[in-house]
């Protein structure tokens, strides 16, 4: 029965949905109050609930007086035959109402808005995050991006829960004290008007320089981040090039500026903390010496004095909280902005409104005088054009630096080309979806980077609806199945089903490999590009593997950037590069007889039957 309650909660808000959200304006607040409107049922009922909270709170100090006065007034015994239905109710607002109250306020507050809320945030900024273009991710630190989606939901829900269902109690209950304290008597409403004013200018004051502090101090703590990440990452490099890598000053540094932002931050907590104290000091001792004078001339009770002394007192109390709150609401605020500020940058490479599904039925690809640089003032290619006709084999050759990486980058569409366009089956890349002109094009690259997930998972990634049968044939035509089979992960899990990357697994650079020739034997595209595909493998099974993927190039567009005799002679037709330039095409023997860079690289690299792949 509990957890049917919680689950009841729980489910009120579906944290997959898809939700309309514009990441276009700056202003993070805008941005808060998309997500809030897109659940506002539920911040509604928390608000009432917390309304409700505020007024049973003063109604019960009334209470406390009404009873005092009545203890006074009356004799002991009859007490009860006098009162008693009015106690009862008062018993039953304390013992049923009021935890109702409070019960269905954390339901709402921490079931259904808390669970799911910062859930929502991190995932619609991660599916923001992921469709940036790669030049985003090539910018930022992984850790960083990593960290600042993370946060982005914890603060986001930080802010509205505090906001909702602390903040908002606490004003009611302050509204109702100064209503019942000015029906008392003039002179205190007054003075709790004034400590009320004096709170908001203290607050006024400190709110901004918390938030800004926060701000920068929550920058900071993601910078520290993306550093740790980078370094665990790049462990090998640390450990062999730093001079002590257990104190590396560059850490050191940016968490020492972490630290000192921090304290910075602090600092302005504790400010606003010792100025509130201060005032709250004084506005007690006043409002203590006026009802007792205003007693002394009979003008209150002794029930409406306890009831003030003790409203003071909690209000004093609430009014602490409140600050806490409204720092932490503040601080949370200064993560969001800082977190959302990376989310709501623009996104380079943006599918058209208008994007259709590529369809590629022959593969015929088309780059048409396209001039393109990774930075402005830094031309790699400029006016280049060449044809692959559909089922054409073609391999690029030419120095490293030449500009062969940057073509697949293109075609995948990692980058947008500066002019000229390029064609898949006479639709311009720009006009189709990217994730459907991707569907259509298989890559295997020289260097595979394999996720922390199963092997099965690594092999499936490219056909979501691929079951084990078809990811263990795969990975049979990629001669991947033997050693699949004996892998063991730290955690025991076998085969298929081991994870890479855990402790205990490593794969080689032509394991690796050979998983993603598997993942591209299953995807079976109709346009390959094999970057260096067989590079890591050795001479054996590169021949099998190649054999494999020549069976699989049947009737295929194909784009091999290849260094080895073998592949190289198996192509239809070569493509030399030099220096972002297209400068010769044509066969294998064609261009060694031309005796032009082709020829060059050849005999330079062709050592009785082996190519020396350092030169290209
Ligand atoms: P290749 O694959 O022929 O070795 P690339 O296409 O990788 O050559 O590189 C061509 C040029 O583009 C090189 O000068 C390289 O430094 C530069 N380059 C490659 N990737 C980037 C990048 N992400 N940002 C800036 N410059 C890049």
């Amino acid at each position: 029965m509990i957890s049917y309650i919680f689950s009841w909660f729980e489910r009120r808000i579906d944290v997959f949905k898809s939700r309309e959200f514009s990441f276009d304006t700056d202003v993070a607040f805008r941005n808060l109050l998309l997500f809030v409107r897109s659940e506002k049922k539920h911040f509604i009922v928390l608000l009432l609930l917390g309304s409700i909270a505020g007024l049973l709170d003063v109604t019960l100090f009334l209470v406390i007086g009404w009873i005092v006065d009545l203890l006074i007034s009356n004799k002991p015994n009859d007490l009860l035959l006098e009162h008693g239905t009015s106690l009862i109710a008062i018993g039953f607002v304390v013992v049923v109402l009021r935890p109702c109250v409070t019960i269905l306020m954390s339901l709402v507050g921490e079931q259904t808005i808390q669970a799911n809320f910062s859930p929502v945030i991190r995932w619609l900024v991660h599916q923001r995050i992921m469709s940036q273009s790669i030049d985003f991710f090539q910018k930022e630190f992984s850790g960083n991006i990593a960290s600042k989606t993370w946060q982005s939901g914890q603060a986001a829900a930080e802010i509205v829960g505090s906001l909702l269902q602390i903040v908002w109690s606490n004003v009611v209950f302050a509204a109702s004290v100064i209503a019942l304290f000015g029906w008392l008597d003039w002179r205190l409403g007054l003075a709790i008007v004034t400590w009320i004013v004096l709170f908001i200018v203290i607050a006024r004051i400190f709110i901004p320089m918390t938030r800004n502090r926060s701000r920068a101090s929550a920058e900071a703590s993601n910078t520290v981040n993306g550093h740790l990440v980078d370094t665990y990452s790049n462990i090998q490099t640390v450990k062999l090039f730093t001079d002590n890598p257990t104190d590396d000053a560059f850490l050191r540094g940016s968490l020492e500026n972490f630290i000192s932002r921090s304290k910075w931050f602090l600092r302005a907590v504790t400010s606003a903390r010792a100025s509130m104290s201060i005032l709250s000091s004084s506005v007690l001792a006043i409002i203590g010496f006026i009802s007792l004078r205003l007693w002394m001339g009979g003008d209150l009770s002794a029930g409406q004095v306890a009831v003030i002394f003790g409203l003071i007192l909690r209000l004093d109390g609430q009014l602490n909280v409140l600050l806490g709150l409204l720092t932490n609401l503040f601080r949370s605020y200064g993560t969001f902005q800082s977190s959302i500020s990376m989310a709501i940058k623009p996104v380079a490479l943006l599918d058209r409104a208008d994007a259709t599904e590529m369809k590629v039925p022959s593969g015929r690809v088309v780059f048409n005088h396209v001039s393109f640089g990774y930075r402005e003032n830094t031309p790699i290619f400029d006016d280049l054009s060449f044809t692959i006709e559909p089922g054409e084999k073609v391999g690029l050759i030419g120095y490293s630096g030449a500009g062969k990486s940057t073509i697949v980058n293109l075609l995948v569409r990692f980058y947008d080309t500066q002019a000229g366009s390029i064609g898949i089956d006479g639709q311009d890349i720009r006009d189709v979806s990217q994730s459907s002109l991707r569907r259509h094009i298989g890559l295997v690259a020289q260097d595979t980077t394999l996720l922390h997930r199963s092997i099965r998972d690594n092999i499936g990634i490219g056909k979501s609806d691929a079951g084990l049968a078809d990811i263990m044939e795969a990975a049979r035509k990629a001669h991947a199945y033997d050693f699949i089979q004996t892998l063991v992960d730290g955690h025991g899990r076998q085969g298929f089903d081991a994870h890479v990357g855990e402790r205990g697994l490593q794969l080689s650079g032509g394991q690796r490999q050979r998983i993603s020739i598997a993942r591209l034997m299953l995807k079976n595209p109709p346009i390959l590009i094999l970057d260096e595909a067989t590079s890591a493998l050795d001479a054996k099974l590169d021949v099998d593997i190649q054999n494999n993927l020549y069976g699989m190039m049947e009737g295929k567009t194909v784009l091999a950037i290849a260094h080895r005799l073998s592949t190289l002679l198996r192509m239809d037709r070569l493509i030399v590069l030099d220096k972002g330039r297209l400068v010769e095409t044509g066969t294998h023997e064609e261009l060694v007889s031309r005796g032009g860079v082709y020829a060059e690289l050849w005999h330079k690299q062709f050592h009785g039957g082996v190519i020396d792949q350092t030169a290209v």
